[in-house]
């Protein structure tokens, strides 16, 4: 395996599978199979998992909801999906644990770096929840800040496309994805690979990023095995 210590991205969306809303049982667990079998490979696992499948501060603001109340909403999203994927994951003989950015215990475990290194070098997947913690901040960043917390070798950014493209590609057919791209380049462009506040993390700290279409199963391994796939995100 190229990569020792990882943290990966989901998005809440890309939990949804084929449905509206919540969370697919057979996308799950599909996920939960391809990292438990890089887990087994020996590879230190750090989870980010969005909450956009259940609910964002900003479309809350459109409903009446107060920006840090709705945020504050969809960092207990996140804690969902989270324990979802660690149900998945247990279920399977998978050793996890999950943290929670704000105190919630017996939900979760207070997030600490050290604490979750622990359980990296223990063996557990740690699943990192609440985002960051604060309002007005994105899952990426935290995946971004995470990553840099655990001094990942790599974050890995899983969407149900196959990197980044010119154009969205589920929209321009002739949107055309780079192999390789700098943060700096991401900006120039104008490409909305992950917000700024999370790229400027990943470029300022030396974190590189990979974006891969994790709903292939078995390309999790594939990227983590170094395989040239997806989209390198360097400085
Ligand atoms: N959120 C937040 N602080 C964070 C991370 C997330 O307030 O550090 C809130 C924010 O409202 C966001 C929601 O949680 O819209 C869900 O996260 P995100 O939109 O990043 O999920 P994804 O798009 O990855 O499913």
């Amino acid at each position: 395996m190229k990569y020792k210590r990882i943290l990966l991205k989901l998005s809440g969306e890309s939990l949804m599978g084929e449905k509206q809303y919540g969370v697919d049982e057979m996308r799950l667990a599909e996920y939960a199979e391809q990292i438990k079998e890089v887990a087994r490979q020996g590879v230190e696992i750090g989870i980010v998992i969005g909450g956009g499948n259940i609910f964002r501060g900003l479309s809350g603001i459109s409903k009446g909801f107060d920006r840090v109340k709705g945020d504050q909403m969809g960092m207990l999203a996140t804690v969902i999906n989270s324990l979802a994927l660690s149900s998945a994951l247990t279920s399977m003989g998978q050793k996890n644990r999950v943290f929670t950015a704000i105190r919630m215990e017996p939900v979760g475990e207070l997030y600490s770096n050290q604490k979750a290194i622990e359980a990296l070098k223990n063996g557990e997947i740690a699943i990192l929840s609440c985002g960051t913690g604060n309002p007005f901040f994105t899952t990426d960043t935290a995946a971004a800040l995470r990553g840099i917390e655990i001094e990942a070798d790599i974050l890995l950014k899983g969407t149900r496309v196959n990197g980044v493209f010119t154009a969205d590609p589920e929209k321009d057919r002739n949107a055309c994805k780079f192999d390789e791209i700098t943060f700096d380049e991401l900006y120039f462009r104008g490409l909305k690979v992950m917000d700024l506040t999370a790229a400027t993390l990943c470029k300022e700290n030396n974190l590189p990023l990979i974006v891969f279409n994790m709903d292939v199963p078995g390309n999790l391994k594939k990227v983590i095995s170094g395989e040239n796939m997806g989209t390198y995100v360097h400085n």
